[in-house]
């Protein structure tokens, strides 16, 4: 994916689009230089795959352990990448992890509410604040102007059903009220970390990978996850500071806000 190779984390990397984009990272023509994997449970039954894709790629993959709703462990992660990278940084964080809790505004309760949020919103937002250092740090060791996913960005995974433009067409399909109102404040919060960081040099923008067959989007999604995986990279390549705060979907079109 990379024209030089760069560090990257992913999180919710054990499976589902984020094991298959660690899989897309490692098995490219230009791969990556250091592939942090994160999940909750790194060792239990659900990281099986991950775990065996690591073995096949010593040295490239490193399985962290990282629950997006513990501050705890993102610092710990934090600091156990920057130990890992150096001066050299982290070019390239992705916040895929991510929960859906379904239900409209009658029959969601106020647990669905609170997991959902720290979950899709805290999660990202602890992984911005903490990782910052060695965003800047990949800046610093690039040294070329502009914006580009190899030099530093973040790119969180979310969804049209955040999109505020798009409620008419889609609420009636799909409720999940937490989940939504989750998706929007995630947009909100990369348009904000664009607005903020823009003189830092690190790219900020959201991607909608389409509706995709994993445990999440059921069997009735519209694509697999490799297709949506190859697109949504090809996507974060083509990114300059032009997308910065931007919003797009896997094949690289706008999403209506
Ligand atoms: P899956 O349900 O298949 O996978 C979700 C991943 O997130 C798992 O690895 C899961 O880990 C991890 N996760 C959940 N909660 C946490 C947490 N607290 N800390 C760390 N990891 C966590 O979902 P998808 O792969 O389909 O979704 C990935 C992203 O794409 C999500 O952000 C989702 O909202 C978004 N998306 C998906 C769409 C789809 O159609 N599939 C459509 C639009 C957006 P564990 O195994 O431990 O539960």
């Amino acid at each position: 994916m990379a024209a030089q190779p760069v560090n990257v984390l992913i999180t919710g990397a054990n499976r589902g689009l984020g094991l298959e984009m660690v899989k897309q990272m490692v098995e490219a023509p230009c791969p990556v230089r250091k592939l942090f994997a994160c999940c909750r449970d790194p060792h239990g039954p659900r990281a099986e795959a991950l775990q065996a894709l690591a073995k096949k790629h010593p040295g490239i993959i490193s399985v962290i352990r990282l629950d997006a709703t513990d501050l705890c462990s993102i610092k710990d992660s934090a600091q156990l990448v920057g130990s890992m990278v150096g001066t050299g940084g982290l070019n390239l964080l992705i916040n895929n992890a991510g929960m859906m809790a379904k239900g409209t505004l009658r029959d969601t309760t106020p647990e669905d509410m609170q997991s959902t949020f720290n979950t899709n919103v805290m999660g990202p937002m602890n992984m911005i604040k903490e990782f910052l250092p060695h965003l800047r740090a990949a800046v610093q060791a690039n040294g070329k102007p502009g914006m580009s996913c190899n030099k530093a960005a973040v790119i969180s995974i979310s969804s049209v059903l955040g999109s505020l433009d798009l409620v008419k067409q889609t609420y009636a399909l799909f409720p999940a009220i937490s989940y939504r109102i989750s998706k929007t404040s995630l947009n909100m919060l990369t348009a904000c970390a664009a607005e903020e960081l823009k003189e830092d040099g690190i790219l900020f923008s959201v991607l909608h990978p389409g509706w995709v067959r994993t445990d999440m989007g059921g069997d009735a999604g519209e694509i697999d996850a490799p297709e949506s995986v190859q697109g949504m990279l090809r996507v974060i390549a083509s990114l300059t500071e032009q997308h910065n705060g931007a919003f797009l979907d896997y094949k690289g079109k706008p999403v209506p806000w």
